[in-house]
């Protein structure tokens, strides 16, 4: 869904877009401080150079395997420097990496690479005892467009091809770089595409161009001031949008991005003290169970975190009120999604604002509308939907045109289905979301798709999903059933489904209600509203008869 043209000239114009691809950024930093470090993994430790030179003789093979401009990729790869090096190596070829998560399985996989139509799919050998490259290779098998399977790991099998060996450093560095600056991608064409949150049964694809993520990862450098001393801690999966953008940011600051592939506390820490990282990124599920990590691992040094950002789900202000100092000397709370850009609170803002607000429109052409019921804007300071556009904004998921519809304005605008109040200060307050997912630690959950499953079981006459409130992850899912007269619902022949369907562990609802009758609203929709606040009621009565922890 390209920007029109007035538009593109106007960010243009403004400074907001500056015309080059994405991995120029890189190159710039690559060729100003060639030694700098750029990735450390564990033990593999990459400068700038060698991130770059990697980055063209992947592209080069990739080219050679007959991947070509606009193709798409497949990635589902976990936070490591291999993720790294390929993303930018599809950025200098203008191959468009499609970034999955590996909690994803056959069933979402199958639906992206269709979406897609990948030509190839990169995959690990194996992850937490999960076999990737099967999985992948039966994907390939029944895909018409998939070509390739590229697998990262020791065990690379007969007909896959060694993405290891694919990432390393181009046999003719400078044949390489002049072969890809001379197909170097239009700037207005997709850079890489990241997967919606969405509310529909399947995530939507978000293609984000060259110049709206060059615009929002120069956006990141500022507001985050990312400078080339920065040690930028990478935890969360690269496949959501601020993961990947602080760390391409870090990188385009000239910093260094230091990778884990998850974020436990134990090991965080002690990744801290020997990188002296200065810069991190979590969700409040996360930056809770470091606080009380903390408190048992006083020792550990964590003096070199200058800024902590949390964001992905609400953080509670008790919570907000706890990190700066015990975890970093700033806080930075932030509000965001795939489909465009992000609102951060500022170094140096006052309590008041970094406790309790979710921040600002890091980029100053991010425009904020608030809407009631009727689409109407909201007077000053009352809540109302959350309707965003601007210069890190899509205009449309790629190949959804129906849904496009609802999703967006006839003049731009994206329906964010959040909830929000905008205080006089300009600062903004999630107050709640009209979307019907579940925000499960940052991990979205669609209604919709679970209802789908859980309605393949059999004796379920109806079916509806809500968030519960959850001390540690914030939410999780809560399934209200009514069964068809006589019929026995219980929790396991919903996850026996959803396994069947090969889809991802994270959708299994981790609470069943059955109820003779489901609430409605006065127009006869099934009144989630109402469910939500019976689950809560719920939980709040358990927990007043549950025996006193002794
Ligand atoms: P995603 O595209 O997966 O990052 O999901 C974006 C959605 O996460 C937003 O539309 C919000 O519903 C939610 N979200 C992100 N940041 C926050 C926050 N700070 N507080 C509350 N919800 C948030």
């Amino acid at each position: 869904m390209p920007y029109p043209a007035d538009v593109v000239e106007r960010y243009r114009a403004a400074g907001h877009w500056e015309r080059r691809p994405l991995a120029d950024y890189l190159l710039d930093v690559a060729d100003r401080t060639p030694d700098a470090l750029a990735l450390v993994d564990g033990d593999v430790r990459l400068t700038h150079r060698d991130l770059m030179v990697r980055a063209d003789g992947a592209a080069m093979r990739l080219r050679e395997l007959g991947l070509r401009p606009d193709d798409r990729i497949l990635v589902q790869l976990p936070n490591g420097w291999e993720l790294i090096v390929l993303i930018v190596a599809c950025l200098r070829l203008g191959a468009i990496p499609v970034l999955a998560l590996t909690a994803h399985r056959q069933h979402e996989l199958d639906h992206l690479v269709e979406r897609a139509e990948a030509r190839a799919i990169a995959v690990p050998d194996t992850l937490a005892g999960f076999d990737h490259q099967g999985m992948a290779r039966v994907i390939a098998s029944r895909a018409p467009t998939v070509e390739q399977v590229l697998v990262s790991g020791e065990e690379v099998r007969t007909g896959s091809v060694d993405l290891r060996a694919l990432l390393r450093p181009a046999d003719d560095p400078a044949g390489a770089r002049a072969a890809l600056d001379a197909i170097t991608p239009d700037p207005l064409s997709a850079a890489l595409m990241l997967l919606s949150g969405g509310t529909t049964g399947q995530p939507k694809l978000i293609a984000r161009t060259h110049e709206d993520y060059g615009c929002y990862v120069r956006s990141i450098v500022d507001v985050c001031l990312l400078t080339s001393d920065s040690v930028y801690l990478t935890l969360l999966p690269l496949g959501h949008s601020l993961p990947l953008g602080t760390a391409l940011a870090a990188l385009v600051a000239g910093g260094r991005v230091v990778l884990e592939a998850t974020p436990a506390p134990e090991r965080a820490f002690a990744t801290i003290e020997r990188e002296r990282v200065t810069a991190t990124a979590l969700v409040p599920a996360v930056a809770q169970r470091w606080l009380e990590h903390r408190l048992v691992d006083t020792d550990s040094d964590l003096s070199s975190v200058e800024l902590m950002l949390v964001g992905g789900a609400r953080l509670p202000d008790s919570l907000a009120e706890r990190i700066a100092p015990a975890l970093t000397r700033n806080l930075q709370q932030g509000y965001g999604m795939g489909e465009g850009g992000a609102c951060l609170t500022r170094v140096g803002d006052p309590s008041d604002i970094i406790w309790h607000t979710q921040g600002r429109p890091m980029c100053a052409g991010d425009e904020l509308l608030l809407v009631g019921e009727d689409g109407e804007p909201v007077p000053d300071g009352e809540p109302g939907e959350l309707l965003t556009r601007g210069p890190c904004t899509i205009r449309g998921y790629y190949r959804a045109p129906e849904h496009n519809a609802g999703a967006f304005t006839a003049d731009g605008w994206l329906r964010t289905g959040d909830v929000v109040r905008i205080r006089p200060d300009g600062y903004l307050v999630v107050e709640g979301r009209e979307k019907d997912l579940i925000n499960r630690g940052g991990e979205k959950i669609s209604a919709e798709e679970v209802e789908n499953f859980a309605y393949q079981v059999d004796g379920v006459s109806q079916a509806a999903l809500v968030a519960m409130p959850d001390p540690v992850l914030g939410e999780r899912a809560c399934l209200y059933v009514v069964p068809r007269p006589g019929a026995l619902v219980r929790l396991e022949d919903v996850e026996e489904v959803i396994t069947r369907a090969g889809a991802a562990r994270y959708k299994v609802p981790e609470r069943l209600v059955v109820v003779d009758e489901l609430p409605s609203t006065n127009i006869g929709k099934i009144d989630k509203k109402a469910l939500r606040a019976d689950i809560a009621q719920r939980l709040d009565a358990e927990r007043l008869t549950a025996p006193a922890a002794s």
